[in-house]
Order: structure tokens, then sequence, then C-alpha cells
């Protein structure tokens, strides 16, 4: 299997053409465009933010609706008392150049779209799919297969739309992750909903376990 390598080079700056984006120059231009955030702000209010929308608003004081929006301006004056350099534009920033789409901004509101331990239920529409996959370390994997997928510590389980991104996900927690593929079309004859989050990313509540089945490489 190959081994993929993350680059932490996670400086974002503004294209005027092509919006905000991560790294040296633009994606689309090669501009290098205007500097805005260095890698350790950069973290500082990633690990806020996702901490925030997915885990504990309420313990920073911030309010969320059911599905889990919280107000922009209510959020940033919250992350300016915290850090005195915070601008809301590092909002825009952060949202908009995030290559895994983590976040979404609608009608000056703010939300995570996947990724949440906190109690919410999430409005996307209901997709279709004929097969979702799940990787699953070797030690885990006769006990999914017994039982089902289930989340644990999340509110929903998280499933790919393909092969190699489930393998990608897979390979940041375990070395030769195990692929398992879903009957997606039965899943949802039983009644359950399959919400895609991200272009790749499909949420559940559960999913039983005569619909999966192990990928042989
Ligand atoms: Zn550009």
């Amino acid at each position: 299997m190959v081994k993929l390598h993350y680059v932490h080079d996670i400086m974002i700056r503004r294209c005027t053409e092509h919006g905000y984006f991560r790294g040296g120059s633009c994606l689309q231009c090669k501009h290098p465009g205007r500097y805005l955030l260095d890698d350790g702000k950069e973290e500082k209010l990633g690990r806020f933010v996702s901490g925030t929308l997915r885990h504990f608003p309420a313990s920073v004081g911030v309010e969320m609706d059911k599905c889990g929006w919280v107000n922009l301006n209510t959020f940033c004056e919250v992350m300016k008392k915290r850090y005195n350099w915070m601008r809301k534009e590092y909002l825009y920033a952060l949202v908009e150049s995030d290559e895994k789409g983590r976040y979404e901004v609608r009608d000056s509101k703010i939300r995570a779209r996947y990724g949440h331990s906190v109690n919410i239920d999430l409005d996307y529409p209901e997709s279709n799919f004929s097969y979702l996959y799940y990787g699953a370390s070797p030690e885990e994997v006769d006990v999914l297969l017994e039982n089902g997928i289930f989340p644990i510590k999340q509110r929903y389980i998280h499933l790919s739309t393909s092969y190699e991104k489930a393998a990608e996900v897979a390979l940041i927690h375990t070395e030769n992750p195990v692929i398992i593929q879903i009957d997606a079309l039965r899943v949802q004859e039983e009644g359950i909903s399959l919400k895609l989050a991200t272009d790749y990313i499909v949420l559940a509540e559960k999913i039983s376990p005569e619909y999966l089945f192990v990928v042989e490489d």
C-alpha cells in the first residue's frame, strides 16, 4: 500500500482573483497573493473553531442551534477575547481555504460539516449511493463485522464515498487499514439515512453488520 504524506505548510494567503488558499502560492494562478495568517496562528484558530463547533460550544459561551449553527459575529467576539489578534476575515479564510471542507458559512452563521460529538441533527439532504467505504484497523474489523458500525464518541459515523478516500482517512490511525464496503442501497431500504456532508464524507447513525463486506486487495 502507498504511504500518504501530509504537508504541514498551512500558512493562509489570499489571491484577489481566486480567494483564500493555504501554502506559498495560489493553486490556480500561482500568484503569491496577500499574507494573512502564519501556521502557528492558523493552528490555534483551527483548534478553537473545530473544538467549539464540534465538541464544546456551551463551555466557551457560544449558543448552537439543533442543526449545529452558531452566530458568526458572536463566535468572532468570543474568539477576539481569547486571541487579541483575531479578525473576522480569519474565520472566512479558515473556512474557505480548508481542503477538507470542514466548515460551512451561511446567512451570518457558521457550523462544522462533520465530526461532532455534541448532540445535533445535521439537516443535509438525503443522498443515494450504491456503495460506501469505511477503513478499519486489523484489530477492530472482526468486531465491526459482527456488530455493525456505531458511533462511539461521535454523533455520527463517517463513511467515505470511495475506497481510496476510506484508505486515506484510516491511514491517519492505522498502518494497514482493512477497507469495508457497505451496501448503501440496502442500508437506505432499511430506512437509515445517508447524508453527504462534503464531497467525500457521508454521515450515518449506524450500519448493521449484514451490509458490510471486507474488500480483498
Ligand atoms: Zn489565484
